[in-house]
Order: C-alpha cells, then sequence, then structure tokens
C-alpha cells in the first residue's frame, strides 16, 4: 500500500509557456547583480511538494532582490503521468533523471525521455552558481539535506537552521545526479549544490518544508535580504543536529527483504551487530556503534535497490 494522497498535486499546465525558451524553464531577475540560482521540482515526478513552492512563487509574481533565480519544472513528462491510485508509478518515464548528468551521457547517442529533458535543462545547470533540487521521500522522515561531500556545501546546509538533517554522502554507483554534476563536484571550486528531502511525498508538512528551504537558500545565496522574504514562508530558526556520514548503504539480493521494526529514519542503533533487518533468512546487522539508519524504505523493493543507508555522526 502507498501512503495517503492528502496534498494535491500542482497545476503546471500554465507554466509550460516561459521567458527562457524552454517549457516549465522561469527567470526570475532582481534589479541589483548577484548570485546565479537554480532551484529545481519534479526532478521525480511523484515528488511535487517543491513544485507547489515554485507555483507558488510564479503565481505570486516574486522575483529576487538579486541576480537570477531560475524555477525549473524538470521531469514534467513524469508527473504528467501522476495517478493518485498508483502515486509510486510517475517517478520517471525512462529512467531516472536523477543519474543520467555525465558529461558522456548527456554528450552520448542515447535517447530517453529522461535525456532528452536533461539536455534542455543543461544550460541552466551549468550557469548556475547554487543549485538547490527539491524532492520528498517515500516514508515519513524528518527533512534532510544532502550535500555530497564536500566541505562547502555541508557547511551551506548547517547554516541554513533548519531542523533538517544534513545527510554527507558520495551519490550513487548507478549513475551521476544533478547535484554531483560538473562543476559542483569540483572541490576546489565554489559552486553550492543541496538536494533537500522534504518529508513524505503526499503529505503537507513537505510542503512546508520545501518553503522554509527554498527562502532560506536564497537568502543564504544572496538573492534576498531575510527581511524582504515574504510572509508565511519561514519556520523558526533551529539548530540542526549534527551531520551524518554515509559510509554505506544496505542493498536488497532478494524480495524478501525485511526490518525488525517499523524504521522511519534518524534512528541511531546503539551496538555494532545489531541486527536491523533480514534478507532471504539472512541478518542485516549494524556494522559499528551508534550507527544512524538514513532514509529506510522498502517503497521500490526489488533486488539491487538500496533499502536503508548507513551512517555515522560527525
Ligand atoms: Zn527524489
Amino acid at each position: 500500500m502507498h501512503h495517503p494522497v492528502t496534498t494535491l498535486p500542482p497545476t503546471l499546465a500554465r507554466w509550460s509557456v516561459s521567458n527562457t525558451g524552454v517549457p516549465h524553464v522561469h527567470e526570475r531577475a532582481g534589479a541589483a547583480p548577484g548570485p546565479e540560482i537554480l532551484v529545481t521540482a519534479l526532478v521525480h515526478g511523484n515528488e511535487y511538494s517543491g513544485a507547489i513552492a515554485l507555483a507558488e512563487l510564479l503565481t505570486a509574481g516574486w522575483a529576487p532582490a538579486r541576480g537570477r533565480v531560475t524555477l525549473a519544472f524538470c521531469n514534467v513528462a513524469a508527473f504528467g503521468r501522476f495517478d493518485p491510485a498508483q502515486p509510486d508509478a510517475s517517478r520517471f518515464v525512462d529512467q531516472d533523471f536523477n543519474r543520467v548528468w555525465a558529461a558522456d551521457a548527456l554528450d552520448g547517442p542515447r535517447r530517453s525521455a529522461e535525456l532528452e529533458r536533461a539536455r534542455q535543462l543543461r544550460p541552466f545547470v551549468d550557469r548556475a552558481t547554487h543549485l538547490l533540487d527539491l524532492h520528498s521521500m517515500h516514508e515519513p522522515c524528518t527533512p534532510l539535506l544532502v550535500t555530497g561531500t564536500l566541505a562547502r556545501n555541508i557547511a551551506f546546509a548547517q547554516s541554513l537552521r533548519t531542523s533538517a538533517q544534513v545527510v554527507i554522502d558520495e551519490g550513487h554507483a548507478d549513475g551521476v545526479r544533478m547535484r554531483d554534476y560538473g562543476g559542483f563536484a569540483d572541490a576546489q571550486g565554489e559552486r553550492i549544490a543541496l538536494l533537500l528531502e522534504a518529508g513524505q511525498h503526499w503529505h503537507p508538512h513537505a510542503v512546508v518544508a520545501a518553503r522554509d528551504t527554498l527562502m532560506r537558500f536564497l537568502v543564504q545565496a544572496g538573492a534576498l535580504a531575510r527581511l524582504e522574504v515574504p510572509g508565511g514562508w519561514l519556520l523558526p530558526d533551529r539548530e540542526p543536529p549534527a551531520p551524518v556520514v554515509v559510509t554505506g548503504r544496505v542493498v536488497a539480493s532478494s524480495m524478501d527483504f525485511r526490518f525488525t521494526e517499523a524504521f522511519t529514519g534518524g534512528e541511531t542503533i546503539d551496538s555494532a551487530g545489531t541486527v536491523i533487518a533480514t534478507d532471504a533468512g539472512r541478518d542485516i546487522v549494524t556494522p559499528y556503534d551508534d550507527c544512524v539508519l538514513v532514509m529506510p524504505s522498502l517503497r521500490q523493493l526489488r533486488p539491487g535497490v538500496t533499502t536503508v543507508r548507513l551512517g555515522r555522526r560527525s
């Protein structure tokens, strides 16, 4: 069973035509020079909490005070297939949009709905000094800010002062995420890229978290002052928890995979060797003391799929 769809999907048809010439990609510029910010939503077609926040900004006629903010609805084709009766089914059309962000894939001859769209969006990703990629999660969970491993992104995420758990990870073996693309992964560079996992896809809390993080990101990047944030977007400042460094992941080898408890993420398992799951009868144990569980989910269970990431507080 899927989780209840309590937030309705946004209507995006009116945002198809845009001032950039690329459908569903909108620029808003301030009067003063400033950062080149890209905010992306719908990288996964069924994760529309961020798209609701972007549509609200567009509807309100919002623009930054400084620099340029590009608001992009990414995998609109997958989103167009969203069905509340099968809400997990519209994550992508042909392949995961967030695994195609390597030059050889983007420059290569392969075609897919997601590659075509990524090629359209690539100039906007190439020019961004700051990227915020808005996602949400299969399971109800405290929001996460996924930073990659570079110190500048970790520091930027912590400076937002949200309650989100900062998760330091190396990305995925099966393809490159947008936030790890090109200059965002340059250790000597200055470009900032964060990925927000805002909470359960269709729960109203995910919209609240997306709005709060989006405005904090824009302020921190220099697009507007805190006092210029529209009313109702920000939650109170929080002291973020210590970042978690992802050290590994548990990959299912069978469909007979189950957790020993109803983990929701963020749990700290005290002792190494604690059984947290079984996979075709085989025990899955924690590899070290004080192991933190990150994004446990069996929603997309099949052999080869990550069921939980394991991390250490830094
Ligand atoms: Zn996602």
